[in-house]
């Protein structure tokens, strides 16, 4: 090679060194450094402009992307595709938002919301019972969204329908707001009022719920704004009586809760439940969430007895004493008075303006539990069995008696599974082992442990035995 040769080779190259350089363009908007100026260089040889640096900023500081890698870089980083020309993915954002703004808008229209009666015809192929409870309910949701819907009168303020259900343990109080969560498609967020303590002390401060219901929303804040947050166990932060130390668990944690119920805006963090600095923020009005509180308010009955006795004994028309001993719905005729002897605030009461109570389940509900809701335990057992061709039933009077058994435990429905699934082990595991087996009968004996089910063997009236387990 000549040395001419040679020093043209070395301008060449000089020259795509310096093309490289004056070419750098942004990863982002992908402009050149001759329009966008000068770059900032990061790993894996990326160059940003400053433009899209401060934009990338400005997202950070207004705490929409909180979880952004700045180091990794991936393709949509900052939420901007690289492959796209910035024209586009203006024209694209505005697109968006207008989509956006026009999809929240026809979410808030109520007329969208099902009536009450169609809100209760749902709730009742899934929660047996609590009629009472199921039509309150109904009327007060889409009272509720028709409150925050666009078409709202200006100049009446439709106060909010936070409620208060009372009901003893597994009669149906947090299922009636899952089912009605899912069917009305927003958020829901489920607190145990026990585990809320004062601001500063060992436990979730109140506005941790409101996370809670940010996380179930996404973390899509207008979502989160028209949710629902069910807060369970709300009897025990009745004040406490004859205390001397600072109620933190009780009465602080209602006065905490008074401002959420109403209406106010919390910060919380994204993704956390407690706050700290390494934790975004974002700003939540509870406005529009639907409180709903829940509990079985053990010995309520008695402060309603008592009411009701001493009203009944005064006068002419002096009752019985002991006319309300066996009254099954006694918890229905709570008032206010009695829910403030309890230990509930006043102002917390003023918060939750609808109360209603609902049913202890009876044995003939139990056994509807067992049978009827869409998603009942039984239909659940016989699908699992239908998929091995096995016909799975159950005689009226081994329902009866699994309905029994929970109520011997006292705590509601939720014994029903308890029992079905220490019943239904040996047969789950037994009879996969054998393809002849076509049908099987849970009998009562079975239940009480006088024996094992009736199994009938396929294209014959054949019966085996499987040997009864020890429940
Ligand atoms: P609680 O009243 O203590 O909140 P849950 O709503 O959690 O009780 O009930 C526990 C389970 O029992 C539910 O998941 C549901 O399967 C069943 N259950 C309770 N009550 C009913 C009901 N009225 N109808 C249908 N299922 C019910």
């Amino acid at each position: 090679m000549s040395k001419d040769d040679k020093n043209n080779n070395m301008n060449m190259d000089d020259n795509d060194d310096k093309k490289q350089k004056s070419d750098e363009i942004c990863y982002l908007c992908k402009r050149p450094e001759s329009i966008a100026g000068k770059m900032v260089k990061i790993p894996n040889n990326i160059h940003i402009c400053a433009d899209c640096m401060q934009k990338a900023f400005d997202i950070m500081n207004s705490g929409d992307n909180p979880y952004m890698n700045m180091i990794g870089i991936p393709p949509a980083v900052f939420g901007i595709n690289p492959l796209q020309n910035p024209t586009d993915m203006k024209a694209k954002s505005q697109d968006a938002t207008a989509h956006s703004a026009a999809e929240i808008k026809e979410e808030f229209d109520y007329k969208k919301i099902p009536s009450p009666h169609i809100i209760k015809a749902k709730l009742d192929e899934y929660v047996i019972g609590q009629d009472y409870a199921k039509k309150v309910i109904s009327v007060a949701v889409y009272n509720h969204y028709k409150r925050i819907s666009s078409s709202a009168p200006a100049d009446i303020e439709i106060e909010k329908s936070n409620m208060l259900m009372i009901g003893p343990t597994g009669c149906g109080k947090t299922y009636l707001v899952k089912t009605l969560a899912k069917l009305l498609d927003v958020p829901l967020a489920i607190t145990d009022a026990t585990s809320l303590t004062e601001a500063g002390y060992i436990g979730d401060d109140v506005e941790s719920v409101i996370s809670k219901l940010l996380m179930a929303a996404g973390n899509d804040v207008e979502k989160a704004e028209r949710g629902i947050v069910f807060i369970d166990e709300i009897d025990k932060i009745a004040k406490k009586r004859n205390t001397n130390s600072r109620d933190v668990s009780g009465e602080s944690v209602q006065q905490g809760l008074l401002k959420l119920l109403e209406g106010s805006n919390v910060e919380v963090p994204v993704g956390a439940s407690s706050k700290n600095a390494m934790v975004p923020m974002k700003n939540i009005n509870t406005e529009n969430i639907l409180f709903i509180c829940g509990g079985a308010f053990p010995d309520l009955d008695k402060i309603i007895k008592a009411r009701l006795n001493k009203n009944s004994s005064i006068g002419f028309q002096a009752d019985l004493k002991d006319k309300y001993d066996n009254d099954v719905n006694l918890l229905q005729k709570v008032t206010l008075d009695d829910l403030r002897e309890y230990g509930m605030i006043p102002e917390f009461l003023g918060r939750l303006p609808i109360i209603f109570a609902l049913e202890g389940l009876t044995k003939e509900m139990m056994v509807k539990v067992l049978i009827e809701p869409r998603n009942a335990i039984l239909k659940q057992y016989q699908g699992l069995l239908a998929m091995d061709e096995v016909d799975l039933s159950f005689e009226p009077e081994a329902l009866e008696a699994i309905a029994e058994k929970a109520l011997e435990k006292k705590t509601g429905a939720r014994a029903l599974r308890a029992i079905l699934e220490e019943i239904m082990l040996d047969i789950m595991y037994e009879i996969p082992k054998d393809d002849n087996i076509g049908r099987v009968i849970i009998t009562k004996n079975f239940i009480e442990g006088n024996g094992g089910p009736i199994i009938e063997l396929r294209g014959s009236t054949r019966q085996k035995n499987i040997a009864s387990g020890n429940h």
